[in-house]
């Protein structure tokens, strides 16, 4: 189902803060008649603890953390959210888009200012609050030292800005969105190390006080996170801490 068709009549809120997850024998076949995307997927996380998603190609990983927003629906099993464990069809699109907020490979960018692209064209969001957001990432001196700072044009489709730089715009974003859970599905392209250092930087800050999903392709990534899930052809093949999976190495 795709989100033009999936029902909102959702009337429930969720608190804010770090968002609680949990899935339960959850399933996802795009098509009858085709193989299953994910199968008996169960875990759970706290508020607060992240998670890093590994697994080859195809295996289901966006498919995972794309469940998470309604861009999929499960076909059968049940997703909890929050310490009240509400259902994700429960809530209203909006309420559940505000409290998960989601970075994926390839950045939505607008030919536009920074600024615009930062708050969507929002004019009611200053440019103070935006360097505030920069500061608390440790983004601020990338951001003023753009060629036009907040002006800096952006061409169309990301046009003068590197797959990393685009990360860094989609991270300010889901800093000015503050939601309780961020997913990252982390550009499998090499970096700059300029950026790089930026992004490991502004993830760490970013995961601060939040839940996160991280799709990891970067071994520095995947020594933040507190749990590892490995996925293969649709199913957990590996699920624990990521210590403990590390000393049974
Ligand atoms: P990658 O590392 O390449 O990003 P992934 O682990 O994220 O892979 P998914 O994109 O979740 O894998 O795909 C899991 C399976 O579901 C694959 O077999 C894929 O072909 C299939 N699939 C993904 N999206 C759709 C879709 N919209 N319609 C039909 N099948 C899909
Ligand atoms: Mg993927």
């Amino acid at each position: 189902q795709t989100t033009s068709t999936i029902a909102d009549e959702g009337r429930q809120r969720l608190a804010a803060g770090p968002l609680a997850v949990s899935f339960d024998q959850v399933a996802v076949q795009y098509e009858k008649e085709r193989d299953f995307a994910l199968r008996d997927i169960t875990f759970q996380l706290a508020a607060g603890e992240t998670l890093g998603l590994l697994g080859r190609t195809g295996s289901g990983k966006t498919t995972l953390t794309r469940l998470l927003l309604r861009l999929v629906e499960p076909t059968s099993g049940a997703i909890h959210l929050g310490a009240t464990g509400v259902v994700p069809s429960a809530l209203p699109l909006t309420e559940l888009r505000r409290h998960i907020g989601m970075v994926t490979q390839d950045v939505q960018l607008f030919p536009a200012t920074i600024r615009d692209n930062l708050t969507f064209f929002d004019p009611t969001v200053s440019d103070e609050t935006l360097l505030a957001i920069a500061q608390r990432l440790g983004l601020a001196e990338w951001l003023t030292n753009l060629p036009a700072g907040l002006d800096t044009q952006v061409g169309a489709g990301g046009q003068g800005l590197s797959a990393g730089q685009a990360q860094l715009v989609a991270f300010l974003r889901i800093g000015l969105q503050d939601p309780g859970l961020v997913i990252l599905d982390e550009p499998a392209s090499r970096l700059d190390p300029v950026t790089e250092r930026l992004l490991d930087q502004a993830i760490g800050r970013l995961l601060q006080g939040r839940t996160g999903i991280i799709i990891a392709h970067r071994l520095a990534t995947v020594q933040r996170v507190d749990k590892i899930m490995i996925l293969a052809e649709g199913r957990v093949v590996e699920l624990g801490e990521r210590a403990v999976l590390l000393a049974q190495q």
